[in-house]
């Protein structure tokens, strides 16, 4: 049984049909990519899966389990962690809080003495802390666990919210855009980073324009276009597809 499965997704806003009837699965283990022309519905797609907004009709079976409609913290806590096109960090905490509130699941920025010191013991602390260290580590940022998340580079910025994404312990980690004003190197990096999380057993599903990365990343990808999903399949079998080519080049 495939890790996801999304079956008739639709949402509208006033006119516009951001997803028109979308169903696809996703399997464990494999990296699935979304691609499509901008306001495809693919950012709409990451939200209805997370819970940020509700479908007008539709659902997903993540893990053999209906997904809550609209409800964030019933989605994370189904093993969904999500990066947002922007990254989403705590600029003035270093980059080992950032993880650890990762950890300890979503707070405000406020109420991170509250977590350290709160009800937790000291074991499991000092067990949070060793793998907020551990992650850091695992994408790279180890030296910089006490830097500013403000000071990091754009592509550590990126790579420190997978680490907070991964720090909540995800089946899936579905990331949005993560190579955006990345350099090459840096995208190469992410590419590795983002293989190895598939070899070590998170499925991955990302949103992402840069098409060389995602030809030759992904296992599977949807095409999406004016909400619909118009294509699905290995990446050469949706490279030769013609409506994949005529919703990226037909639009004179
Ligand atoms: P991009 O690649 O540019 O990020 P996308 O494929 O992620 O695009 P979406 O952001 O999902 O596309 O948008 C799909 C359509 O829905 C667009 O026409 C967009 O303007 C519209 N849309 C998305 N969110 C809202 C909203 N909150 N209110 C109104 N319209 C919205």
């Amino acid at each position: 049984m495939p890790l996801l499965q999304a079956r008739g997704l639709s949402k509208r806003y006033g006119g516009i049909c951001a997803l028109d009837d979308v169903s696809l699965d996703i399997h464990r283990g494999e990296i699935y990519a979304l691609i499509g022309p901008n306001g495809a519905g693919k950012t709409t797609f990451f939200d209805v899966l997370t819970g940020f907004c509700t479908p007008d009709a539709g659902g997903i079976v993540f893990d053999r389990v209906v997904l809550a409609r609209g409800e964030v913290r019933a989605v994370a806590a189904r093993g969904i962690a999500r990066s947002f096109q922007n990254a989403r960090l705590f600029d003035d905490l270093t980059a080992f809080e950032n993880v650890l509130i990762g950890h300890h699941g979503r707070l405000a920025a406020g109420a991170l003495d509250a977590l350290l010191r709160g009800r937790r013991t000291r074991e499991e602390e000092a067990r949070a802390a060793a793998f907020a260290r551990h992650l850091l580590d695992y994408v790279g940022l180890g030296e910089h666990a006490g830097t500013l998340a403000e000071a990091l580079s754009y592509g550590d910025r990126r790579r420190l919210e997978i680490a907070r994404a991964l720090a909540a312990g995800p089946l899936l980690l579905a990331l949005d855009e993560p190579a955006a004003g990345m350099n090459p190197s840096e995208s190469a990096a992410l590419a590795t980073l983002l293989r190895r999380i598939r070899a070590d057993g998170t499925t991955v599903l990302l949103i992402e324009h840069d098409m060389p990365l995602v030809m030759g990343l992904c296992d599977r990808m949807a095409v999406l276009d004016a909400g619909r999903k118009i294509a699905e399949g290995t990446p050469a079998a949706v490279q030769g597809d013609p409506a994949v080519i005529e919703a990226y080049l037909g639009r004179g």
